[in-house]
């Protein structure tokens, strides 16, 4: 039997070892941390859980693939799920609320009430962001990008002779305006950028894309929490074979002679054919291949946004919040221009507040709420981030307060901060970006690092800074990618 390693227990590592032990590998992986999962993890305080990173679940048909693929059943991993008949909640300035129905015609009838926008003009944006799916999904999203085998495919030829309808050669900001009058629409269909973390007035309108996933595939909720896409899949992985060690830094990827010859651990040779790296593609070149001529260009790409979390016990309860709530700044060209131009945090930020316990009650004590509260920030570049982060608070705490009308500050039972310099130290994400490296350039796709390094045999990368991207789906589709290559590979 050939052995393979994946350094890192993140989505796309526990992906990777799950393709490869099906393939009939011997898979051994190492994880820096005493727990799986990496940013998907979670945290118990005080009779209350929260997941600590994503909370939004799209395209699960990424995860059940990994159940299909062994044969067994999810629901007896502990992995179920809901699709939302409510995508969001958003709230702006001025009072008005925007229900995001997930069906279709639902939210365009809300957006032509709510807004001087008709439905038709959602409608028509909807079809746009259908047509932009089927011309990149097979080719930049699935394949890798890398191998000529991609670029002689008839899916590829079809997508080449449809690459005008991607609409890149403008900004998703642009794009939009040209088609929603009312400047609530426009943001609420800015926000999509940071779904990578971009910034909707430099990233190409390809990234309209996004709200695609959501009103047609649909927008989804793990009945045990998000952390059980963690803990089902590392459940699945043991029952296939695969071993994970915990507090296991990988320190050195070894190669000789122009292939992986293995790993050392705390110093401990661990050999095999197959390495998969899960970690930040620019800190394994920095610190597990020092003796390996880095691609410079594609590791400076710009990061992704960061984020400042709030993780929050409240001793009360809303009932006009659901699941997913967004209080949306007054002007957000001026939000983006902070975060991205300034590299600071906005005085009046766009603020996400995730509730889990509004579908998972036991994620809070009764009459009480778990809330995540987040808002966009820089990634980490050495900003004096106590200051930042204690002043966020405040503006934070003022405009929710003023928004639902209640004293938020004294309802604070428990309270746990993320930022990007967590962020950074506990996942080896570089600058603490959420999402690798940003999409703000219409050529970021084709910069992102390949899923292999030309020219090193068995040395693969699995994860959010690589190819296609971050995010759970594209992570996940990562690992896939690793997984086809391996095979074409024995
Ligand atoms: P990571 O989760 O980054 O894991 C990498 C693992 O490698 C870590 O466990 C790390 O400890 C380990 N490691 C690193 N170096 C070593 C080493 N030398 N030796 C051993 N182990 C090592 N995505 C969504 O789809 N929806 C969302 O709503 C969403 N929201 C997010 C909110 C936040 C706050 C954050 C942080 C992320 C969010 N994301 C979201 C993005 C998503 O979480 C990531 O894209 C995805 O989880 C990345 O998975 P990964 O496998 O690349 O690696």
């Amino acid at each position: 039997m050939k052995d393979a390693i994946v350094i890192g227990a993140g989505i796309a590592g526990i992906a990777s070892a799950i393709r490869l032990a099906v393939k009939g590998y011997r898979v051994t992986v190492y994880e820096v941390n005493a727990y799986p999962g990496g940013k998907l993890s979670e945290i118990l305080e005080d009779g209350y859980r929260f997941d600590a990173g994503p909370s939004l679940f799209t395209m699960p048909q990424y995860v059940d693939e990994l159940f299909q693929l062994t044969g067994k059943n999810p629901g007896s991993y502990g992995f179920e799920y809901k699709r939302l008949d409510v995508l969001c909640n958003y709230f702006y300035p001025d009072g008005t609320r925007i229900k995001a129905w997930s069906q279709p015609e639902k939210f365009a009838a809300e957006i032509a009430a709510k807004t001087t926008d008709s439905a038709e003009s959602v409608s028509k944006f909807l079809a746009k962001s259908r047509r932009i799916y089927c011309v990149t999904n097979h080719v930049f999203l699935e394949k890798s990008l890398h191998r000529l085998k991609t670029y002689l495919s008839v899916h590829t030829l079809k997508s080449v002779l449809r690459i005008a309808e991607i609409d890149s050669m403008r900004s998703m900001n642009q794009a939009n305006e040209s088609l929603f009058k009312d400047e609530k629409t426009i943001q609420l269909f800015n926000r999509y950028a940071t779904y990578n973390g971009s910034n909707p007035y430099k990233a190409p309108a390809t990234l309209n894309v996004i709200p695609h996933l959501e009103y047609h595939y649909g927008a989804y909720f793990p009945l045990d929490g998000m952390n059980s896409i963690t803990s089902s899949l590392i459940k699945l992985a043991e029952d296939c074979g695969v071993k994970f060690l915990y507090n296991s830094p990988v320190n050195e990827i070894v190669v000789k002679s122009r292939a992986v010859e293995g790993v050392r651990v705390h110093n401990d040779f661990h050999s095999a054919s197959i390495v998969v790296s899960n970690m930040d593609v620019w800190f394994t070149y920095k610190k597990l291949l020092p003796k390996i001529k880095a691609p410079t260009r594609t590791l400076n790409q710009e990061r992704s946004s960061s984020a400042l979390i709030f993780y929050w016990g409240i001793n009360s309860e809303f009932p006009k919040l659901d699941l997913h709530n967004i209080f949306f700044s007054a002007n957000y060209k001026a939000e983006f221009e902070t975060i991205w131009g300034h590299k600071t945090i906005y005085s009046d930020p766009t603020v996400y507040l995730n509730i889990s316990s509004k579908y998972k009650q036991d994620d809070a004590p009764p009459g009480c709420e778990n809330w995540f509260v987040m808002i966009n920030v820089p990634s980490n570049q050495g900003q004096n981030w106590d200051e930042l982060i204690a002043t966020a608070k405040q503006n934070i705490l003022r405009k929710l307060s003023l928004a639902l009308n209640t004293e938020l500050g004294p309802l604070i039972q428990t309270e746990s901060i993320l930022d990007p310099r967590t962020i950074e130290s506990r996942t080896s994400s570089y600058q603490g970006a959420l999402y690798g490296t940003s999409s703000n350039s219409r050529f970021a796709a084709f910069l992102r690092h390949p899923n292999f390094l030309r020219g090193i045999k068995g040395l693969y990368f699995a994860g959010g800074s690589v190819h296609p991207g971050g995010g759970i789906p594209l992570a996940l589709l990562s690992a896939k990618i690793v997984g086809d290559m391996v095979s074409s590979a024995d």
